[in-house]
């Protein structure tokens, strides 16, 4: 005869055993047991709270481009531990083996509902999705090539590792070198859009992520400079419910949509088809 005791931890390992198969996943935000297939198949928001689970630009480049995915440009540029941090090196390559990429970012020429486009994105999963010099050359370069092919630049960033600490001011140069390039899309008229994603912070918040055109947001992202633990250690003061997060800032005049990621790509195309320069008709042949 079995004894409450004898019961508990069966129970218990069973539960275990189908959270660990990867099935199932609980709400970060409301606790509530999702199954992992249906998550999937609902862009990764929860169904009864609207929680924007974090995904990877794999996901992205699925739910916001069309057939045919991301034509990658720029590969094979590595960084070259500059300052010999310790441990950098050993990080970069665990990042590169977990995730499967080269860096914190990819970056070329996509299509988003018929329109042709340049689009990158960063990825939380490398590093934090943190800038250090490769990270901010490929933005340089995809908006240099935005600019050279005269296409929108769509710019996803996931990035709340800010500027990459192991690259000290290699990395932080990288902000007025993308701020410079995406500058120049401005004065040619070229659309350029951020798309920010929880969590995008410090140094890339700071330079190429806020300075587009038009700045949409994701639902409940934190978005800002340092972390509100900090400031409110700095200040000595707390701060006001909602501080930094997308619906915050969308009230303050900073981000102009916040946008369901289910409804991404339809904003963006739609934002692009209307700062679309007129459409030329063809000349007629005589
Ligand atoms: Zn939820």
């Amino acid at each position: 005869m079995f004894s409450r005791k004898n019961l508990r931890p069966a129970r218990n390992t069973r539960k275990k055993t189908k959270l660990k198969d990867g099935l199932w996943l609980k709400c970060e935000s409301c606790g509530e047991i999702l199954y992992r297939r249906e998550l999937d198949q609902s862009c990764w928001i929860c169904p009864k709270c609207n929680f924007h689970f974090r995904i990877g630009h794999r996901k992205y480049i699925e739910l916001l481009l069309d057939e045919g995915g991301l034509e990658e440009v720029d590969k094979g540029l590595v960084p070259v531990d500059p300052l010999r941090f310790p441990k950098y090196k050993e990080k970069y390559r665990s990042s590169r083996k977990k995730t499967g990429m080269e860096e914190g970012i990819v970056s070329g020429r996509a299509v988003i509902q018929g329109i042709e486009v340049i689009f990158a994105a960063t990825d939380f999963a490398f590093m934090g999705g943190s800038m250090g010099s490769v990270v901010g050359e490929r933005v340089a370069r995809a908006a240099r090539l935005a600019l050279a092919e005269h296409k929108p630049f769509v710019m996803l960033t996931a990035s709340g590792g800010g500027a990459r600490m192991q690259e000290g001011i290699f990395s932080l140069m990288q902000m007025p070198k993308t701020s410079a390039e995406v500058a120049l899309l401005k004065q040619a008229h070229i659309p350029y859009i951020n798309i920010l994603t929880h969590p995008t912070m410090a140094g890339v918040m700071a330079s190429f992520a806020s300075l587009g055109d038009v700045i949409i947001a994701e639902p409940g992202a934190l978005l800002g400079f340092t972390g509100p633990r900090v400031i409110e250690q700095t200040i000595g003061e707390k701060l006001p419910p909602g501080f930094q997060r997308s619906e915050f800032l969308l009230e303050h005049g900073f981000v102009d949509i916040v946008c369901s990621r289910r409804d991404l790509r339809e904003t963006v195309a739609r934002i692009l088809s209307l700062l679309a320069e007129p459409h030329k008709e063809p000349s007629t042949q005589t």
